[in-house]
């Protein structure tokens, strides 16, 4: 079967840094992998890479076994237009560490926003769906309430609702709990696990090895720009074959 997502050899420098070094992923349709590794070593440009929020500097990237990004004209390739770009960005549900919401939308107008403008959908039908988002995530009472009247967690939940909303094919996370107080961290997981169990495609970029082990298919440990070590979470929490991954698991757990 086709994988849903696969990269092969991207790299990315910036200027002479080069962060990502041939990085080689496949990630099949209703998947769960989790990116781990320290600070600095590329996770996020990783993430970024693959819905073109950064352009890679070589390497592909296909989604559904279409390249992501470029298309072929002849036997050229080619930088896609923008609004070929927009269409497959709408596929990859992006969640940062940092919330990101629109301060001055409500939680419900958060979430319509991109449906209504990018979609067309009319203001009806995707209030609909955003309340059953809401429902999903648990803040159907929290609709009409502004970034700044809910907690962490709930705007953290509010982000993913608004995610969902493009339907994605993907979903892309990047610390989404690392920014909030501990306490909150619980609610935003189990917002994730229980979309883990419908079946959706994630990769999580996450410093929550319980959550890694428990949801995750497959574990990736990243440093210095490359794929260390790959595999079962269990296998590679309990047994890591490399240094690089003992080290720094003996430094998170
Ligand atoms: P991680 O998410 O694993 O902490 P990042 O992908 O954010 O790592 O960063 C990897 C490296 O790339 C870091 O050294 C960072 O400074 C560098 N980097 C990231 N984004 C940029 C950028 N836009 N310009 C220059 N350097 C960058
Ligand atoms: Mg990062």
């Amino acid at each position: 079967m086709m994988p849903l997502l696969n990269v092969e050899r991207l790299s990315k420098s910036f200027g002479t840094h080069q962060v990502l070094k041939s990085i080689d992923l496949t990630v099949s349709a209703g998947d769960v992998t989790c990116i781990v590794g320290p600070s600095g070593s590329g996770k996020s440009t990783l993430l970024r890479c693959l819905n073109y929020l950064e352009v890679p500097t070589s390497g592909a990237i296909y989604l559904e076994g279409e390249p992501v990004g470029v298309r072929w004209r002849g036997n050229k390739l080619f930088r896609m237009s923008f609004n070929e770009l927009s269409v497959q960005r709408q596929k990859m549900g992006m969640v940062f560490q940092g919330f990101h919401l629109f301060p001055h939308k409500t939680a419900l107008e958060n979430i319509i926003e991109a449906p209504v403008i990018v979609k067309g959908k009319t203001r009806q039908q995707a209030t609909e769906e955003a309340r059953r988002l809401l429902d999903k995530v648990g803040l159907s009472d929290r609709a009409d309430y502004y970034p700044r009247q809910l907690s962490g967690g709930q705007q953290q939940r509010v982000a993913i609702a608004r995610a969902l909303a493009m339907q994605p094919t993907l979903m892309l996370f990047d610390e989404p709990t690392s920014a909030l107080d501990p306490e909150l961290v619980g609610e935003v997981l189990a917002v994730m696990r229980q979309l883990a169990e419908e079946g959706m495609t994630m990769v999580v970029v996450t410093h929550e090895m319980s959550f890694a082990r428990d949801v995750a298919d497959h574990l990736v440990f990243m440093d210095g720009g490359v794929i260390v070590e790959a595999g079962n979470p269990r296998d590679v929490l309990s047994n890591p074959q490399h240094s690089r991954t003992r080290s720094f698991l003996a430094r998170v757990l």
